[in-house]
């Protein structure tokens, strides 16, 4: 059976010693959160995590979810009390607003929670992933009646949510979308339509499900400019809130899927079902951005949440394992054969494993901050910065941390050898489950355009020359020799991805296929940048640690890490800059009639 320890020490580490969480207490609910109530909080959801969550990972995923006749869906045995527990723990409302019965502890933490629960069992925490998603998006763009009819019952855990864009015939493309809204005599909706591929769209975990729905009203333009978003409860609220009469939309069918099983992937059907608008009329994607960048960036915490849970397991069999010799002679000469981890390419893959997750968890952490400070901060030029920061790293994180995390599944998966290919060690699940990551919230060639084509540019730059301006001046002021062998290979990485963007804004503006052919190596190239650059600041403090106690191991351990990153993975940079510059010739080439 796989295991999973939850990485409390970690998040402590970066949260106090890499990025100095303290200097954030001016924004609100931070100076509640002293350290020893983050890590009361970090240890009691490890706790659930460990102990209830992820035990369910594996028959979550042999059983999966059911629909009966009448269109009610079960999650598999075992969710609906650990769901129970969850929501009692009071886990939903963190960091959502006292005033709707939440904690207002810094989202950040919720981020943390979120790496804990998806490494446990993906497909149980997308349940409430979605729910605080839909949160969110109510608190943004919801009417006061709206916040306060539903947010309570959701922050509370008692309902969930669930996002609905996608239909047969448009995934990527949502200005195709059908979905038809009508507008009624007392200022709600009525919805119709089919939505496909909706993710705890039906289930027994909670007692009602709010679906924010997008759809055209009638008459409206076409394209996604004729776009509107909607409240949908399963249940309507009588006038005093409690559950009235079922709302007309149901569950057709489920999706049999390559993995997390024991999430309800739904076809919802609307008929004629009660709504009502969020936000402006035709203004429903800019409503559902907020949704979406939420959900981008949960999505890159999947990513690196398998792929610790992958690593941690892979560890632990490559130290257990016997197979072979050491190349340098015996290390183990009392047992029958050393274990695996003696092995360089053992090795290799362990380290680039290791290597990727402490600093995409540094990436993780860093961002959520910058939401808190964009969602928190008083003064209009920190939040504008800290937008900025978020518009621009959103898609890297969505697509190279999930991209990054599937292959990591993957060479975990290889450490198991031929048992890695087999159901028992739980390591086929984790490849199966990693995968949809890349696909959904925008496939990751989405998030490549989405930074070439939309994020490089807006504002003059302005986002992209902050990082820039970032990143060089850190390499500047820590050139010592300490330091050096660290930042040098970041400042050559930082130059191939400055003399990426001048090429991509040079040659794109005439040929726009340049951007679509380099999109994807673009965004890992900015990828491999922004992580070598958390590597320099784990490594800086970790640094400072052992000028205190040179008996830190873990500290001395980071040290080695970050070589190995800076050394052997940041160098990539120059292949994917290579790439770039080939433009889209010999990808565009072939007439279609060739494939
Ligand atoms: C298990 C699962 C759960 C999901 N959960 C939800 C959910 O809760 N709510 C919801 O609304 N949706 C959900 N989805 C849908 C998901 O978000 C979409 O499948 C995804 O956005 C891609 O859309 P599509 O499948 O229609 O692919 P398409 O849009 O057909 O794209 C196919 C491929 O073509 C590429 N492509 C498309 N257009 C372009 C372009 N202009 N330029 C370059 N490349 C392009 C894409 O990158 C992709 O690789 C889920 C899907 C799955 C499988």
């Amino acid at each position: 059976m796989p295991i999973y320890r939850a990485p409390v020490d970690e998040v402590v580490f970066l949260l106090t010693d890499v990025f100095n969480v303290a200097r954030y207490d001016n924004l609100q609910g931070f100076a509640d959160a002293t350290p020893d109530l983050t890590l009361a909080i970090l240890r009691e959801a490890a706790k659930l995590c460990e102990q209830v969550i992820q035990p369910l990972n594996r028959s979550g995923d042999q059983e999966g979810c059911a629909r009966r006749d009448d269109g009610s869906v079960t999650a598999p045995q075992g969710f609906k009390e650990a769901y129970r527990r969850y929501a009692d723990g009071g886990w939903m409302g963190i960091s959502a607003p006292p005033e709707y019965g939440g904690q207002g502890l810094p989202g950040t933490l919720t981020v943390a929670v979120q790496e804990f629960m998806n490494s446990a069992n993906m497909a149980f925490a997308m349940y409430p992933g979605l729910a605080q998603g839909a949160c969110a998006t109510i608190l943004i763009h919801g009417t006061a009646e709206q916040k306060e009819r539903y947010l309570p019952r959701m922050i509370e855990g008692r309902w969930t949510g669930t996002m609905n864009l996608t239909e047969a015939h448009c995934g990527t493309d949502l200005g195709l979308l059908r979905s038809k809204a009508v507008k009624q005599a007392d200022g709600s909706f009525r919805i119709t339509g089919t939505k496909i591929f909706i993710s705890a769209g039906e289930h027994d975990l909670a007692e009602n499900i709010v679906h924010l729905v997008l759809a055209r009203i009638e008459g409206a333009p076409a394209g996604i400019r004729g776009v509107s978003l909607f409240l949908v409860p399963k249940i309507l609220l009588d006038p005093d809130g409690s559950l009235g009469a079922r709302n007309a939309v149901s569950c057709g069918a489920l999706e049999d899927k390559m993995g997390i099983h024991g999430n309800a992937t739904c076809v919802m059907n609307y008929d004629g079902a009660t709504g009502w608008l969020m936000g402006a009329e035709n203004r429903g994607i800019n409503a559902m951005f907020t949704m979406m960048n939420e959900a981008r960036l949960g999505v890159g915490v999947q990513g690196l949440a398998l792929s610790e849970v992958a690593y941690q397991n892979a560890a632990t069999y490559a130290k257990d394992r016997l197979q072979g010799r050491a190349p340098t002679g015996a290390k183990f000469p009392d047992q029958p054969a050393d274990p695996l981890v003696v092995h360089p390419d053992v090795r290799r893959m362990l380290m680039t494993m290791r290597a990727f997750n402490e600093a995409a968890r540094a990436l993780v952490m860093w961002t959520a901050l910058q939401a808190d400070v964009a969602h928190r901060a008083p003064d209009p030029a920190s939040r504008q910065a800290a937008d900025d920061h978020m518009a621009l790293l959103t898609p890297v994180i969505k697509g190279v941390l999930t991209d990054r995390g599937f292959a990591n599944t993957v060479l975990a998966q290889q450490i198991y050898g031929g048992h890695g290919y087999i159901a028992e060690h739980g390591m086929e699940q984790f490849v199966r489950d990693a995968r949809i990551a890349m696909l959904y919230e925008g496939a990751n060639g989405i998030q490549a355009l989405d930074l070439v084509g939309r994020k490089l540019a807006q504002d003059n730059g302005r986002a992209l020359q902050a990082f820039f301006g970032e990143v060089q001046d850190y390499i500047k002021q820590h050139g010592d020799a300490a330091m050096k062998p660290y930042v040098d290979p970041l400042a050559a990485a930082l130059g191939d991805l400055q003399q990426a963007t001048a090429w991509l804004m040079r040659n794109a503006p005439a040929h726009p296929d340049d951007a679509g052919a380099g999109a994807t190596d673009y965004m890992h190239l900015m990828g491999l940048v922004v992580l070598g650059y958390m590597w320099c600041r784990i490594v800086e403090a970790a640094m400072a640690r052992l000028a205190v106690d040179e008996t830190a191991a873990r500290m001395r351990g980071k040290l080695v890490t970050g070589r190995f990153f800076v050394e052997r993975m940041l160098p990539e940079a120059a292949v994917h800059l290579a790439r770039i510059r080939l433009g889209a010739a010999n990808v565009m080439e072939l007439p279609a009639e060739a494939f």
